[in-house]
């Protein structure tokens, strides 16, 4: 364990100076100030901010600032074993307790504990309230409680986990000791849970912007899945990034599919066997070549990653909620990063019949409704769709933000009216008893063997639509169902019928302007406009590349991902302003007393060689 004097700052520290010195940042981000001084003073507080926002410091900077250990609550092994290997390089004394660790392991945590040299402690939540836990804790001086990824305490969330209930004793048990909750969930309803059931009504709320500006968004029809997944991954090569798929067979496939095209790809899903999973998932956070994890959502809660490129959806999440959530994973560094939906007519339907056919509580089926239409929303919008997001978390964006498909590369509509009139016909005709594939056909003057069976072919409607092509009525479809003017019949194998303003549609009372589809093979000219990587000058890459080299080696002589002893953004810094002495290599973000102790000189010689 490490014990340099940067863990041991006086009661009266000062948390920028601390900053600086310990953390080797210059500046405090949007709420972090405001949290930790709050939070120092010994009150209770509820921290909202997104994925990336930089929660770990409003907890691990307080605890640094006040007597005693900070006690860290966080649900998952891989995040916490990241920030105590993280912790340690900057020279905090911290550890971790969990069932991975040894006996002896667990011993010299215990006895660091008793002893008062730990300023940080982690702890799943169910060991924090077990007898001899509490035992440990029985005279040891407590900065703080930090609960991290507070949202597990509420049944309303995915994430609900029971024993999170149980911390709300701590406010009895350690009255005095200020406790911290903070989570990347923004709902309404999740927030009063967890000022309910963690005892922390009084605590002051932080909310900050949910907006993620360094992620660009693009949604595209679904066409030829694979295909449009490698034109999206070759703009990317050498970067790490994560596709999800809904389902465990099309996981196995996609990273088959990827192996064979010489793109490095592993797959993740539940069905796995838990050492696979495990090691998959070690490696992802490890590498630092390109690598593809491919997953389905059993992958990613508490991946700390910061440094994850990009984030492709083959299949739609099933909520608007979940979408920003695994969307969010990525460039956690603050980086440019890109995300890719992809999403048809059989999605749609599918995520709808799910809802419908789960065994749910009407008022939980309500929600989950509304929940997927706003997803459905911002993938038909023809404008910002970070507008179209975070509207619907209750934030004005006053412009739209320059960083979307919808923004770079503005959408093109068409007066859809009667187009729209010739699909609603269909439906009225046929008697709402049929789906969109015998739909088309009706439209196009198809002669299949059902249309001849029900007479189709003696319906007014059958050929007046070759003005468009198979894609383009099911284009027309899709929006007619977001738009709500034909809902899709579950019970009835995916009939369409009408609903909402299709009536008026159909009688020409209301207009219809639709979206006109970019063309698929455009993927990569929309993803190229703007060159999302980290920038390195031509010049200054043969330095960044030796700096890079050196940073695997520490990585893999302290068995630590590389991102625990630099982030590429450093490498960067360092890279292009070429530090000659160790007073200008301290002033490079990332680099603080401890590193620069550890690494400085060996920088120094990299730099001076180059
Ligand atoms: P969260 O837990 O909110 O997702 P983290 O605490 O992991 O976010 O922080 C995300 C990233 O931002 C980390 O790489 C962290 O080093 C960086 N970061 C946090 N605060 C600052 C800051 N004030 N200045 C620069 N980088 C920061
Ligand atoms: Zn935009």
């Amino acid at each position: 364990m490490d014990h340099s004097p940067a863990a041991v700052p006086g009661p009266l520290a000062d948390p920028g100076e601390i900053l600086r010195r310990v953390f080797g940042l210059q500046d405090f981000r949007g709420q972090q100030a405001a949290v930790i001084a709050h939070v120092t003073q010994g009150q209770d507080a509820i921290v909202l901010m997104p994925t990336g926002g930089g929660k770990s410091l409003c907890y691990q900077l307080p605890a640094l600032c006040r007597r005693g250990v900070g006690v860290v609550v966080s649900p998952l092994i891989a995040l916490m074993r990241d920030q105590v290997a993280g912790l340690r390089q900057l020279g905090v004394a911290a550890a971790a307790l969990n069932s991975s660790l040894s006996g002896a392991e667990r011993a010299e945590v215990r006895a660091d504990l008793r002893a008062g040299r730990l300023k940080l402690l982690y702890a799943a939540p169910e060991r924090l309230l077990m007898p001899d836990f509490l035992e440990m804790l029985d005279g040891v001086e407590i900065a703080l409680f930090a609960i991290d990824e507070a949202h597990c305490v509420s049944q309303w969330g995915h994430d609900f986990r029971p024993e999170y209930l149980e911390l709300a004793k701590l406010a009895a048990w350690f009255p005095g000791v200020p406790r911290l909750a903070l989570t990347a969930t923004a709902d309404p309803q999740t927030r009063e849970d967890i000022g309910r059931r963690l005892a922390l009504e009084g605590a002051r709320l932080f909310l900050s912007s949910f907006d993620r500006p360094n992620i660009r968004y693009a949604v595209l029809r679904k066409e030829a899945p694979l295909r449009q997944l490698l034109t999206f991954l070759r703009a990317h090569e050498g970067e790490s990034g994560i596709v999800y798929c809904l389902s465990r067979n099309t996981v196995e496939q996609t990273a088959a599919a990827l192996n064979a095209h010489g793109i490095r790809a592993l797959p993740y899903h539940a069905r796995l066997p838990p050492e696979v999973r495990a090691a998959n998932q070690d490696e992802f956070l490890t590498t630092e070549e390109g690598l593809v994890l491919v997953a389905t959502v059993a992958f990613g809660m508490g991946i700390d990653k910061p440094d994850v490129r990009f984030v492709a959806h083959l299949d739609l999440p099933a909520s608007l909620e979940a979408f920003y959530q695994e969307t969010g994973r990525a460039g956690r560094d603050g980086l440019p990063a890109e995300t890719l939906l992809l999403y048809g007519m059989q999605d749609l339907v599918m995520r709808r019949g799910m809802i419908e056919q789960s065994n749910a509580p009407a008022e939980v089926k309500q929600v989950e409704r509304a929940k997927l239409d706003a997803l459905l929303g911002v993938c038909e919008t023809i404008t910002c769709r970070r507008q179209a997001i975070l509207a619907h978390f209750g934030e004005t964006l006053p412009e739209p933000c320059g960083n979307c498909d919808n923004c770079l590369t503005p959408a093109a509509t068409w007066d859809g009216t009667v187009a729209a009139q010739k699909a609603l016909s269909a439906v009225w005709r046929t008697r709402q008893r049929f789906g969109v594939g015998h739909l088309t056909d009706l439209l196009l003057g198809v002669k299949t063997e059902k249309i001849e069976r029900f007479e189709h072919d003696q319906l007014p409607t059958f050929g007046v639509g070759t003005e468009l092509d198979r894609k383009g009525w099911g284009s027309v479809f899709r929006q007619l169902i977001v738009l709500g003017a034909v809902e899709v019949d579950h019970e009835n194998f995916g009939a369409l019928r009408l609903a909402g303003p299709g009536e008026a549609i159909l009688r020409g009372k209301e207009t219809v302007r639709l979206r006109q589809e970019p063309a698929a093979t455009s993927a990569r000219g929309l993803l190229k406009k703007k060159n999302t990587r980290l920038e390195v000058a031509p010049q200054d890459q043969p330095l960044f590349e030796a700096l890079r080299a050196e940073r695997t080696r520490l990585a893999k002589e302290q068995n630590v991902p590389a991102y625990v002893i630099f982030h590429d953004a450093t490498l960067a810094a360092l890279a292009a302003a070429r530090p000659a002495n160790l007073a200008a290599l301290a002033q490079i973000p990332g680099l603080g007393a401890s590193k620069l102790e550890r690494y400085g000189r060996a920088i120094l010689e990299i730099i001076g060689a180059g």
